[in-house]
């Protein structure tokens, strides 16, 4: 391996990827198109080989959440339909109709700013119509007050020149909780969903593409499939309910035991001398650090795993290194590798224990951290320091 990969490395099983595309696909059914989410470079797993992968395998759609991530994708030779999710600036609409970027929309203003500057262009921006159905963030309101307003503004927006409306969508505030409230509010957000579309339908206003179920849907309700499903976090194999559906990680994120220190017992260890040593002990000193990701809140909490067992992160975790406690692991020596989240140390119960979610952690994972892509095993492509 390179100098640089003998630091810190995350590899990308392509094989997990697939395994979770297909599980997937068999539990919405096959009428229902897969949409992968990889905005955010494919949460922190490299969007360019991850919708590569997933292009290869069949999916017809991407999703990403600014313009520069889809212009990314196009350069690196993707070809599959992209939906912008997030905010583009109207004076980007040019060239979102240029890498055939698909827009969600939000409201009218934002239609009509996006026709004028299409039709400026010369040419057709493909929109799918984003609705609110109570997550509160962008999109036409569809509760009772709202509705026949947003009704009417629907049918104006898809009405305008320079626009193509393909789709219509609507995106989930707890699909992912299992509690009695929880699915009483996913369930009402889906009525409020088809009753929209359903009325518009009956207006004469039919969309190829209807879609709501991301991966808190895609687990608890998969009746809610349509015509595409929009998974992020579970296509990952991350998350309690990849794991309930029996999918698997794709990121492993390794270190390697840089130096080792024997250290007598009463011995501070890292800034603010928040551990000390009670027996005579043999400390690792691991090459990452928060600045590659490894959340400091994690310090004198979480665990790398090696063959021979857990060893704890002990003392406060600083920007490049961190201390891990080898005692009583003697088979553990300078230049072995250890797994900082994967297969065998979850990166949910890492999240559990910083207090956030999992997918801040792999969000994480910083352009300092090389990518290393498997497949059947055997690496087939990497993505060194300072991508792009
Ligand atoms: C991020 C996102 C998703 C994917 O969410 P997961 O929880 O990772 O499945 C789906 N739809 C929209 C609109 C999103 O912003």
């Amino acid at each position: 391996m390179d100098s640089t990969l003998r630091r810190t490395w995350a590899e990308i099983d392509l094989d997990a990827l697939a395994h979770n595309y297909r599980a997937l696909r068999a539990r919405m059914g096959e009428q229902s198109r897969f949409l992968g989410v990889v905005k955010a470079d494919a949460y922190g797993h490299g969007a360019v080989e991850v919708s590569r992968t997933l292009e290869e395998l069949g999916a017809e759609y991407l999703a990403v959440s600014n313009l520069d991530e889809a212009l990314e994708l196009r350069q690196g030779g993707v070809s599959l339909p992209i939906l912008q999710l997030g905010l583009t600036p109207a004076d980007q609409t040019a060239q979102a109709i240029a890498c055939r970027v698909t827009q969600a929309v939000w409201s009218e203003s934002a239609a009509l700013a996006f026709s004028r500057e299409a039709q400026r262009a010369g040419g057709t921006l493909k929109i799918h119509i984003k609705l609110d159905t109570g997550m509160s963030r962008l999109g036409f309101p569809c509760d009772g007050g709202s509705f026949d307003a947003s009704l009417e503004a629907i049918r104006r927006v898809c009405a305008l020149p320079g626009l193509e409306a393909e789709g219509i969508f609507t995106h989930f505030a707890v699909s992912d909780e299992a509690d009695e409230d929880s699915r009483a509010y996913t369930l009402r957000q889906y009525r409020q969903f088809t009753a929209m579309t359903e009325s518009l339908a009956g207006k004469g206003l039919a969309f190829a593409i209807r879609h709501c179920a991301n991966s808190g849907a895609a687990a608890g309700y998969p009746q809610f499939a349509c015509d595409m499903f929009r998974p992020g976090i579970v296509s990952y194999g991350i998350g309690h309910q990849a794991e309930d559906l029996g999918l698997r990680p794709v990121m492993t994120l390794k270190t390697v035991v840089g130096a080792v220190r024997e250290l007598p017992e009463d011995t501070a260890v890292s800034y603010g001398c928040t551990f000390r040593t009670a027996r005579p002990s043999r400390i690792g000193v691991l090459p990452i650090g928060y600045a590659d990701g490894l959340h400091r809140t994690l310090s004198n909490r979480w665990q790398v795993w090696t063959p021979w067992g857990t060893a704890p992160i002990v003392g406060r975790i600083c920007m490049d290194m961190c201390m891990a406690d080898l005692t009583g692991l003697p088979q553990v020596r300078e230049g072995g590798e250890v797994e900082v989240y994967g297969i065998h140390n979850s990166v949910n119960d890492a999240a559990r224990l910083a207090g956030t979610i999992s997918y801040e952690l792999t969000c994480a994972v910083s352009r300092r951290v090389p990518r290393v892509y498997f497949r059947s095993g055997r690496e087939v492509a990497r993505e060194l320091l300072l991508r792009g």
